[in-house]
């Protein structure tokens, strides 16, 4: 059965150039501090861009690919409906448990709300 839901997606550029997608401006700022481009002046080059948009939610499974649980090497593994094909997503979070990702060969439109 096909889960969409409706949600606010924050494109994030640097310098006029797309960085990220984010489920929240606080997500995206605490990103951009990331960045080595970023520059957090006051007239500083992100910018954010919201965007409300129907994605697919898509079920994951999370992994430990390390066989050592004091430097987890945590990836999430999901089946994607753009190409068929299973992603294998790396992450640091163990929760909060839900992120935005695109299709690995997909264009910047191909979104998708995994869970696990
Ligand atoms: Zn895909």
């Amino acid at each position: 059965m096909i889960h969409n839901i409706q949600i606010t997606i924050y494109r994030a550029y640097i310098d006029e150039e797309f960085v990220f997608i984010a489920k929240s401006e606080e997500e995206a700022l605490e990103r951009a501090k990331d960045s080595y481009w970023y520059d957090e002046s006051p007239n500083g080059n992100l910018r954010i861009i919201t965007e409300e948009k129907t994605v697919q939610v898509i079920k994951g499974e999370l992994n430990n690919w390390s066989d050592n649980d004091k430097n987890p090497n945590y990836h999430v593994h999901w089946k994607c409906p753009k190409c068929n094909k299973e992603h294998q997503t790396d992450t640091s979070q163990v929760s909060p448990q839900s992120a935005l990702w695109f299709c690995e060969v997909g264009t910047v439109e191909d979104i998708f709300y995994v869970k696990w």
